[in-house]
C-alpha cells in the first residue's frame, strides 16, 4: 500500500520500484481525494511519519522513499513481499527434469509449499515420456544402457579369443533391449513421483505458461486450463532436439527423443550431426551391428579438444562407422513406408556444388538442441532471453531479469549442459532462497597487546572467517581489521590455497603474543549472536 501524492517525485520513484519488481500495489494519491489531508494526519499519528510516500508491505510499515530503497537493497523488502499468503504456493517450478526436481525437493525439505509442473510436448513422431526430464527418459540413462548393449556384443566377440567356443549365431534383438530399458525408465519415473509425494510437493502433469506477474496458466493434455500463483518461480524447462528445416525432416526423421523407445530396429541409419549425442548414438548403433553413416557439416565435437575429437572419429571409422564429411542434407523423401521404411536423402557439399544421394532405413537428426523458453509467456512478465540462443541470462545467484524468477539447468546461459550441473544448481538455489545457509561465519573482536599499555581502544580490532559447511568447513573468506593486517593475511592466504579448514585452524598452535593467533581460537559463530567483546588481553 503506497500513500502517495501524484506530483511527488519520491512517490513516483517508489511506485516505479514496485512496478519493476512485478508487484501490484494499492496506491492512494492523497492530493486527489477529498479527505487526503485527514488521511495524512492519521498516518502521521500511526507511523510518526508526516511525509509521502508512506509505504506498507503486507501490513508492515516500511517508511518513506529512502527507507523503501534501503529495504530493497538489503533484501528485506523482497522478504516482506514473499510473506504474502495470498499466493497459492511459495515456489512453482516449471520443468520436472534434473534441475527442477532437485530444486523442488530441497525447497520442500526447507518447509516451503512447492509445485512442480512437468509436461512433455510429444515429438513430431509422437513420442512422449514420464516425469524426470531428458536425462532419465531420453538422455544419459537410456544412452548408457544402449551403449552397454553394444559393449556386451563386443565382449562376445572378444570371448572367442579367451577360449569361449559356441556355434549358435549370435544376433541382437532391438525390441528386447528397448523393452528392458523402457521398463527400467518407468520404474525411475514412478520413483520420482513417489519422492515428490513423500515430500508433499504438488506435481501437475501440465504445461506452464506465464500470463501475468506471479501467475501461471497450466494446461493439461486434455486442454483444461487452471491458474496458479506463487511468490517465486524457477524455470527449468531444458532443451529439445533441433530440426533442419528442410523438406521431409519433421515428417520422416527421428531424433534422440524417439530413438530410445523406437518400437522397431532402425536398420541402416544416417546420423546427421557431429555433437556428442550424434557420435554416441552412432557408436552404439554400430556396436549392435547396424550399418551406420554419420553426416558431418564441419568438425567433430565442436568445443572439445580437436586432437581427441579426431582420434574418436578415426577409432569409430576403424570400427565400421562411415563418415560423410562436409555435407548437409537438403531433402528427405520417403521411398517406402514401414518399420523401418526407406528414405532417400539428398545432400549437398558445404564446400562446392557437389550433391549426393543415399538410401537409409532411418535418419537420426542430432544437430543441436533448442531451449524451451519461447512459448511460455516469459515476455508477459519481462523475463529477458537471449533472442538468438533462447537461453536465459542469469546472475551469480541464478536470478533472471525479473527478481522473483530464477532459472537453472540447460536453459541457463553460459552453464554446462550436464545433469550434475543442473542438479547441483537446483539444490543450491533452493538453499539460497529458503535460508539454509551454506556458510558459517566465526568472528571476534580483539585487543592487540601493544595497544593495551598505550591505552588505545579495546574492541576495535576484528577478525572474521567464512567457512563452507558443505566442504568440511573449508575457509573461503578471511578478514582482519588490526595492526599488521597485510602480514597476517599473507601467511593465511597460502594456507587457504592449501585447503585450510576450520579444524586445521583449531589444531594450529598460536604464536603468542601476536595478532594472528586470534584465528586459532575462534569459537563464536555470528549466527549464535553471542557477545564477542573482549574484557582484557
Ligand atoms: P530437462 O531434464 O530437459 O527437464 C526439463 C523438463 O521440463 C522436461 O521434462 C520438459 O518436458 C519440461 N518442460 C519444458 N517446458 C515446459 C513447460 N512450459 N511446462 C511444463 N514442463 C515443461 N548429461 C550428463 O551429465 N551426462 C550424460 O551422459 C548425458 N547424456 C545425454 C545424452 C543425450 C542423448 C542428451 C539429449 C542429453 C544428455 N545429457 C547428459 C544432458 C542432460 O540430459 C541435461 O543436461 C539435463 O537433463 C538438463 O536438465 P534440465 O533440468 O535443465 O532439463
Amino acid at each position: 500500500m503506497i500513500f502517495s501524492k501524484s506530483y511527488c517525485p519520491h512517490s513516483t520513484r517508489v511506485k516505479e520500484l514496485f512496478s519493476s519488481l512485478g508487484v501490484e500495489c494499492n496506491v492512494l494519491e492523497l492530493d486527489q481525494v477529498d479527505d487526503g489531508a485527514k488521511v495524512q494526519e492519521v498516518l502521521s499519528e500511526i507511523t510518526n511519519q508526516k511525509t509521502v510516500p508512506n509505504v506498507f508491505v503486507n501490513k508492515v510499515h516500511v517508511g518513506g522513499c529512502d527507507q523503501t530503497f534501503q529495504a530493497y537493497q538489503s533484501g528485506l523488502l523482497q522478504k516482506l513481499l514473499q510473506e504474502d499468503s495470498a499466493y497459492d504456493y511459495d515456489l512453482i517450478i516449471v520443468g520436472g527434469g534434473s534441475g527442477g526436481l532437485s530444486c523442488a525437493k530441497e525447497a520442500a525439505i526447507l518447509g516451503k509449499k512447492v509445485m512442480v509442473l512437468d509436461f512433455v510436448v510429444p515429438s513430431p513422431q509422437g513420442t512422449s515420456w514420464g516425469l524426470g526430464g531428458t536425462c532419465v527418459n531420453v538422455g544419459c540413462i537410456p544412452k548408457k544402457l544402449m551403449h552397454q548393449a553394444a559393449l556386451l556384443g563386443q565382449a562376445l566377440c572378444d570371448s572367442r579369443k579367451f577360449g569361449w567356443e559356441y556355434n549358435q549365431q549370435v544376433k541382437h534383438n532391438w525390441e528386447t533391449m528397448t523393452k528392458a530399458i523402457q521398463n527400467h525408465i518407468s520404474s525411475l519415473n514412478w520413483g520420482y513421483r513417489l519422492s515428490l509425494r513423500e515430500k508433499a510437493v504438488a506435481y501437475v502433469n501440465s504445461y506452464g505458461e506465464f500470463v501475468e506477474h506471479h501467475k501461471i496458466k497450466v494446461t493439461n493434455k486434455k486442454g483444461q486450463e487452471t491458474y496458479y500463483t506463487a511468490a517465486q518461480f524457477v524455470i527449468a524447462t531444458g532443451e529439445r532436439p533441433r530440426y533442419l528445416g528442410i523438406q521431409g525432416d519433421k515428417e520422416y526423421c527421428i531424433t534422440s527423443d524417439d530413438l530410445f523407445s523406437l518400437p522397431y530396429c532402425p536398420g541402416k541409419t544416417l546420423v546427421v550431426g557431429a555433437s556428442y549425442v550424434a557420435l554416441e548414438c552412432a557408436g552404439f548403433l554400430a556396436g549392435i551391428g547396424l550399418d551406420v553413416t554419420v553426416m558431418v557439416r564441419s568438425i567433430l565435437l565442436r568445443g572439445f579438444d580437436q586432437e581427441m575429437a579426431e582420434k574418436v572419429g578415426s577409432y569409430m571409422e576403424q570400427h565400421g562407422v562411415k563418415f560423410l564429411r562436409k555435407f548437409i542434407p537438403v531433402m528427405i523423401q520417403q521411398l517406402e513406408k514401414g518399420s523401418p521404411g526407406k528414405l532417400k536423402v539428398l545432400a549437398k557439399s558445404t564446400e562446392g556444388t557437389e550433391t549426393i544421394e543415399g538410401v537409409y532405413n532411418t535418419v537420426l537428426l542430432a544437430i543441436g538442441r533448442d531451449s524451451c523458453t519461447r512459448k511460455m509467456g516469459l515476455e508477459k512478465i519481462g523475463v529477458k532471453i537471449n533472442e538468438k540462443s533462447g537461453k536465459i541470462p542469469v546472475n551469480d545467484v541464478e536470478q533472471t531479469s525479473v527478481p522473483y524468477v530464477f532459472a537453472v539447468g540447460d536453459i541457463s546461459e553460459g552453464k554446462p549442459e550436464l545433469t550434475p550441473v543442473a542438479i547441483q544448481s537446483g539444490k543450491l538455489l533452493a538453499r539460497r532462497l529458503f535460508g539454509a545457509s551454506l556458510e558459517k561465519i566465526y568472528h571476534t573482536l580483539f585487543w592487540p597487546l601493544e595497544w593495551t599499555v598505550a591505552g588505545r581502544e579495546n574492541n576495535t580490532c576484528y577478525a572474521k572467517i567464512i567457512c563452507n559447511k558443505l566442504d568440511h568447513d573449508r575457509v573461503i573468506g578471511f578478514h582482519i581489521l588490526g595492526p599488521n593486517a597485510g602480514e597476517v593475511t599473507q601467511g593465511f592466504a597460502a594456507a587457504m590455497k592449501c585447503g585450510l579448514t576450520k579444524q586445521l585452524l583449531d589444531d594450529t598452535i598460536g604464536i603468542h603474543p601476536t595478532c594472528g593467533e586470534v584465528f586459532t581460537t575462534l569459537e563464536i559463530t555470528k549466527s549464535s549472536g553471542l557477545d564477542i567483546t573482549q574484557k582484557g588481553c
